[in-house]
């Protein structure tokens, strides 16, 4: 194939980061309003709006041009809606449909976009297949990214999203990594809950408190030039899906420690990013785990077996240092191996606020729990593993959307079973405590139903 020729970008000088480059300048044609949220290309993570960004990152903003603005971004007030006519029944819960994760909602929202006339007016339409041609980008290339998202149906009877906003800020970072438009996050959002506030009344009914709906947003390349190359056409979707209430994972879940022949992502990758190239060659290793009894694989990378992530869930353990401090260890996501899960910033910040020492209330008395010192480093399976020997090993978790805080009981790793305590029993305290207070939030439930995390949406 022939070398992509490359331009050298003014306002780096340097050809080493084509990929930040190449970032940026979509930016400015795709959603020109986006291109000034240095953190959105820089850290590639959600971080909150009100967060500063850095001198050096402020010092490298490009800037907008006039073309910029010529061809039509993602604009949620512009949808138009066709409703079905064909409703379907909701599955009854405790049904096999329910738990297939095959029956989707009535609706669905989709966005077309392409290089020439920007974005199109996105549709909430019925929910049925795509037509895509067999050249499409997305099936050759893995032009693919998704995110994955809840609706809650509170204990209040309200319906709620989780922290959505970081979400929609995480799938443009996923969008731009691997070359599809780019898009005003709380225009997502806005169709999002459009989308929620149109099917949740029905597929979320008031006599399921404690429910919920997978929500899932794609973005797809449906460029039909099958030519290795910059996709010109892409399309934006998303799904409400039924999914089973959450399984009792009281036994807590067991890890298998990923062998020496394989990882999940690299530094350079795109581990960071949720995109569909990161999930399916993993299924091959989950699948042999599950055979052999285990429930989730745990990322390790590199000779020194770094600890990453488990499963598509980030990893936490609680240990007591040799010093005798207690800490709330995770990765950090410097490397960008490790995806900036919204579950484990939450859990990190309500440690930091709730139960450090100098935190703002007495959470950490109030559920009798020692304070704890809160830590985002590099951390190898060798650590846990003299913890463990040691008696230093508190607990474990794996936190995610999907699998929400899970209390791990063992991990195998290298031939051996590495114990881990579940003091509650069916879980370690930490986790209870994490998993309780997120609850609350989700469900509108103990003392919790404004709290700024939780999304109320409107229903139709
Ligand atoms: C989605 C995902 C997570 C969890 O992220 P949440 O935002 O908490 O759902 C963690 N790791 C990987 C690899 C993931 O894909």
């Amino acid at each position: 194939m022939a070398p992509i020729a490359v331009t050298p970008p003014n306002h780096s000088g340097n050809v080493t980061d084509l990929t930040q480059d190449g970032i940026k300048t979509a930016l400015l044609k795709t959603a020109p309003s986006q291109a000034n949220s240095a953190s959105m290309t820089d850290s590639l993570t959600a971080t909150p709006p009100n967060e500063p960004t850095t001198a050096a990152a402020n010092s490298q903003k490009p800037t907008p041009t006039s073309t910029a603005a010529e061809l039509p971004t993602l604009d949620a007030s512009k949808v138009t809606c066709t409703y079905t006519q064909t409703p379907r029944a909701v599955p009854v819960v405790g049904s096999p449909e329910m738990a297939s994760q095959k029956v989707c909602t009535d609706h669905m929202i989709q966005a077309q976009w392409t290089v020439s006339t920007g974005w199109q007016a996105p549709s909430l339409q019925p929910y049925g297949p795509l037509s895509l041609a067999p050249t499409a980008s997305c099936l050759h290339y893995a032009t693919e990214c998704f995110e994955g998202m809840k609706l809650y149906r509170g204990h209040d009877l309200k319906l709620r999203l989780f922290r959505p906003q970081l979400n929609c800020r995480r799938m443009l970072m996923s969008t731009n990594r691997i070359a599809l438009p780019a898009f005003d996050p709380d225009q997502l959002l806005a169709l999002i809950v459009k989308l929620c506030a149109t099917d949740g009344k029905k597929w979320l009914p008031k006599d399921r408190p404690g429910h919920f709906l997978y929500i899932r947003p794609t973005m797809i390349a449906s460029d039909p030039a099958l030519g290795v190359e910059r996709p010109k056409e892409a399309l934006l979707f998303v799904l409400l899906c039924c999914f089973a209430p959450m399984g009792d994972m009281s036994g807590g879940i067991k890890l298998l420690a990923s062998q020496d022949d394989m990882c999940r992502a690299w530094p350079g990758g795109f581990g960071y990013a949720k995109v569909g190239a990161n999930y399916g060659p993993s299924l091959v290793a989950q699948g042999e785990a599950r055979k052999k009894g285990y429930h989730q694989i745990l990322w390790l990378f590199g000779d020194d077996c770094t600890i990453t992530e488990a499963g598509a869930s980030n990893f936490f353990v609680v240990w007591r240092t040799q010093e005798g401090r207690l800490q709330l260890v995770t990765a950090d996501l410097a490397e960008k191996i490790v995806l900036d899960g919204v579950t484990r910033r939450s859990i990190l910040e309500l440690a930091r606020r709730r139960l450090t020492g100098t935190s703002e209330g007495v959470a950490a008395a109030a559920a009798q729990l020692e304070t704890i010192e809160v830590v985002e480093r590099k951390f190898t399976v060798f650590e846990i593993e003299k913890a463990a020997s040691e008696g230093r090993l508190v607990e474990a978790f794996a936190a995610g959307t999907a699998w929400f805080v899970a209390p791990i009981s063992q991990i195998h790793f290298r031939g051996k079973d590495i114990e881990v305590p579940m003091a509650k029993g069916a879980s370690g305290a930490y986790a209870e405590f994490f998993k309780k207070s997120l609850q609350g939030i989700m469900w509108g439930s103990h003392g919790m139903e404004s709290h700024e995390w939780g999304h109320v949406v409107e229903e139709e």
